[in-house]
This record gives C-alpha cells, structure tokens and sequence, in this order.
C-alpha cells in the first residue's frame, strides 16, 4: 500500500484482493469510484508475470498508464490504436519488460498480438467493464465475446472481471463467457444515497428547455447534461452559449478522439464546467466532484441510468441527478434500438457477401453492426440463426425502455425500485431521497452549503470526517 500512498482498504478491495493473490477466479461488482483498479494493481506487485488489462476506452486506458507512472511505475503501458507504427513495434519487442499492460479489446483479436501475448507469463487477465460481455447489457461490444477464446489461449490466466453495474442475468453471462472457474463473486450495493434522484415531466418541449436553464443557474458545478441524440447535445451547447454560459462543451462519440480526450481533460481541471454529452462520455472519467448529472432524454435502461447518475458525488457530498422527461422522448431511444444491430436485410446482404469482399462502409453498417455479424459468423451461426438472435436482444431492450418508462410515471420511492431492479432492498430511504420522498430543493441546497462549510475546517476535522465516511 506505500507504493499507493493510501492509509487503508475500501470497502471491497482486501476482500477482493485476497481472493485474487489466491488465483481465484473473481467477480467483482464495485460501484464506479471505489477504487477497482488497486484490486489488480496492488497484486500486479506481489504475483509473477504480466497483469494483462482488458479496457474498451483509450482514454480510460492512457489515464491509468500516467497515473501509474505518477507512482514511480514505469513498466505500465497500453496498447492500443493510438500508438504509432514504431512505437507498437518497440512496446512489441519488448513486451516481458512490462509488470501492467492495458490492451483494447480490438487488439485482441489480433493473430499477431495474441502470439506474442502467448509468450507471457500472464498472472492475471483482467477485465475491465465486464459487462460489456453481455448481450443483455446496456453497453454490449461484441469485441468483449472473444475474450474467452483468448484467455484459453493465454493458458488460463486467473480472471478479475470487474463492473459497476450488472444485473444477475448479465453477471450469468461474465462468467459464462469468459468460462469464470467456480468464481468469488463479491457483489456490493449499487446505492449512492448521497444522490438524490428527481423526475420532472413536461408536456411541451419548450418548457423544458426552459427549466434547462433555470436548473443551470440554480445548481452547483460542475455537472453533466446526457442527451440521447449528438445534434441536440450540440445544439444545447448553443442554446447554453446564448444563455450566458460559457464553460459548456459537447462531447460525443462522433467527434474525433483527439477532441474528445481534450474536453474531457479541461472538463477534469476545471476550465469547463458543463458537458452537453451522450453514453459515450463518462467511462473511467475520474472526477469526483460531479455536483448534478440531468438527463435530458430518457435512457434506455436502468443499468445505464445508475451508471451515469452514479458519476456526481464521488467525493460522498450531496449531489442531484435530474430527469427532464416530456412525452415522446422515448422515440429517440427506440430509434437507437433499432440501429444498434443489423436489420434482416443487412444480415442477408452481409451473408451473400461472398467472402466478405465488401467492407463495413459499403454494406452501410456501422463498426457494432459490423462486429456483431463478424462474431457470429466466425461461430458458425447463419443468417437465419443471427436474425433470430438479433430479434432476441431488440425485443429485450424495448422491454428495458418499458422499465424505464414505468420508473418515470411511477409514484414509487425512486431508490427503492432501482434497488430493486439489482435485487437489493432499500432500508432506509437518506436525507433528499428523491422527487417522491418529498425531495425539497431548499433544504438540498441547505446540505450543500454544509458540505461546503465543513470544506473550510481544519485538517484535523476533515480527517476525522473523511475516516467516518471510509469506515462508515
Ligand atoms: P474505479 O475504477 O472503481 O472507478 P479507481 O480505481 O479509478 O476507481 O479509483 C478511484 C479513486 O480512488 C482514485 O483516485 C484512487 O486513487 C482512489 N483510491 C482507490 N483506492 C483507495 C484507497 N484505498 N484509499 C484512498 N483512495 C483510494
């Protein structure tokens, strides 16, 4: 732990960590901010070998290579398609040199890497974001379904797989997929009681906007705007700019990377304070002083709700996440089911492409829609069985946005029932619980104005306060 310069465990991690130097197989369910990354870190010093990190974002990956470097590691690096021609080949070369190494999924499926993986001792294989195994998840990527086939291929290294949110039936297929060997499961609450949680419906588009802005004026910073489509993401920017708010910036996935990792760092240092943003932003950001999440469209499930709520408040002080609902946003969200796999007509044609002569653009399917078909062919599957398995996962979302639209117009506890939804029981409802425990703004804003006071007390007092919430 000196290496880490923490005092004492979190809540989870010994337990985990444990389990992991014993080579165990491990599931592990923490929520974002916890500290996921010391239960592989930490033995990556005490086992032999490589600790080889599967993580679906550059960014995220790049973020925990430099951070480790801050501690004085230097044989951490990732390996992924930011890297130049040479400096791949140099990491290559040398790949035993290195004690972490932080690999995309994409790599993976990668011959040439895997042989040279291959050579490695691997003393853990770890996964990051394991839910993006399952179909039944609300982030899926196909490039996380080969992981199995590649840990055989790596001899069986023990496996940490690690998420925030997964439901029973998606942490079923973690360990299904990536053939989990009698695993230890450590599951932990998915609450954030230090969040409250208020829904507002609207009939008119207008009014909506309009509390938009109200909200903006009236709430501590800074926060995160989610919206289901990247044109309204900008086009708040905008409206937030005329509004007189300048420290707003879009982020989606439709910008280039570069732009993206640069937003997000001044959004981490301060120089923005607002993020218009889609799904795509928030994995890994390590900030945690988050004060408001709003949605302003609906998701289109509750795994991703809490993941994007769960963002505010990572510090433990009062934070608020708002849904702005009017009728019918839920249209964008079925759009986005619709799109996410290939329509009937696109498996066909993929099928008769014979030998795969035309590429992706040409079959005008995106890099999902291209992968998941990728994935199911090289498993044998035809058209048939994949449009059947297509239907299966469409279905099941549209049954997930139900859910979600039976949360909103319901007139039960919110916490309660997203508890619920990860089969744990609400005991207690906290302090600002949400817009059905009769959440008041006033005294809200009362806490924050205490949370904040007690930010001005010596060290002495903080330290103390910081011990009750760690051990508490
Ligand atoms: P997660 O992957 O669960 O989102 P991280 O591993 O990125 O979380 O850790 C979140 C933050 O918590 C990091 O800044 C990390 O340095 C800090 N952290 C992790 N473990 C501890 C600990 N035992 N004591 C104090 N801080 C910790």
């Amino acid at each position: 732990m000196n290496i880490f310069g923490f005092g004492s465990f979190r809540k989870g991690q010994e337990e985990i960590i444990d389990a992991v130097l014993n080579k165990s197989d491990v599931l592990a369910m923490l929520p974002t901010g916890t500290g996921k990354s010391l239960c592989y870190q930490l033995p990556g010093y005490l086992l032999n070998g490589t600790v080889l990190i599967v993580s679906p974002l550059i960014s995220l990956m790049q973020d925990q290579v430099d951070q480790l470097r801050m501690i004085g590691e230097k044989r951490a690096v990732a390996l992924n398609s930011f890297l130049s021609f040479n400096e791949k080949n140099r990491v290559l070369q040398n790949l035993s040199y290195f004690r972490f190494i932080y690999i995309s999924p994409e790599m993976l499926s990668s011959e040439y890497i895997i042989k040279k993986l291959e050579q490695l001792e691997i003393s853990l294989f770890v996964i990051d974001e394991a839910h993006c195994i399952s179909q039944w998840g609300h982030d899926f990527r196909p490039d996380y379904l080969n992981l199995g086939a590649v840990r055989s291929r790596l001899g069986d290294p023990p496996v940490l797989a690690l998420t925030a949110t997964a439901t029973i039936e998606v942490r079923e297929d973690i360990k299904q997929y990536l053939q989990l060997n009698n695993p230890k499961e450590f599951i932990y609450s998915v609450d954030r009681p230090n969040i409250s949680l208020v829904v507002e419906k609207f009939e008119k588009h207008m009014k909506k906007k309009q509390r938009l802005i109200e909200l903006i004026r009236l709430l501590e910073k800074p926060g995160v705007i989610y919206f289901s489509s990247k044109r309204l993401a900008e086009e708040t920017v905008e409206y937030l700019r005329q509004n007189g708010f300048n420290d707003v910036a879009a982020y989606h996935g439709g910008m280039d990377p570069e732009q993206r990792i640069l937003i997000q760092q001044q959004f981490l240092y301060g120089q923005i304070k607002i993020i218009c943003a889609t799904s795509a932003f928030g994995m890994g950001i390590n900030k945690n002083n988050i004060r408001f999440i709003i949605h302003y469209h609906i998701p289109g499930q509750m795994e991703s709700y809490l993941q994007e709520v769960g963002r505010a408040g990572r510090d433990s002080k009062q934070s608020i996440a708002f849904m702005l609902y009017c009728n019918g946003d839920e249209l964008l969200q079925l759009q986005l089911i619709e799109n996410e796999l290939p329509n009937d007509i696109q498996i066909e044609s993929y099928y008769s492409n014979e030998s795969n002569k035309k590429g992706a653009e040409e079959l005008n399917l995106t890099e999902t829609q291209w992968r998941f078909l990728q994935f199911y062919q090289s498993s044998n599957m035809n058209a048939d069985q994949v449009k059947a398995i297509k239907q299966e996962r469409r279905l099941f979302k549209l049954n997930k946005l139900k859910q979600m639209l039976r949360w909103v117009h319901s007139y039960n506890c919110r916490r309660m029932q997203v508890m619920n939804h990860f089969n744990e029981k609400l005991l207690k409802p906290p302090i600002n619980c949400c817009d059905i425990c009769s959440f008041n703004i006033n005294d809200f804003q009362e806490k924050q104005v205490m949370d904040s006071k007690a930010e001005n007390l010596s060290w002495e007092k903080r330290l103390q306060q910081l011990l009750l919430i760690e051990s508490g």
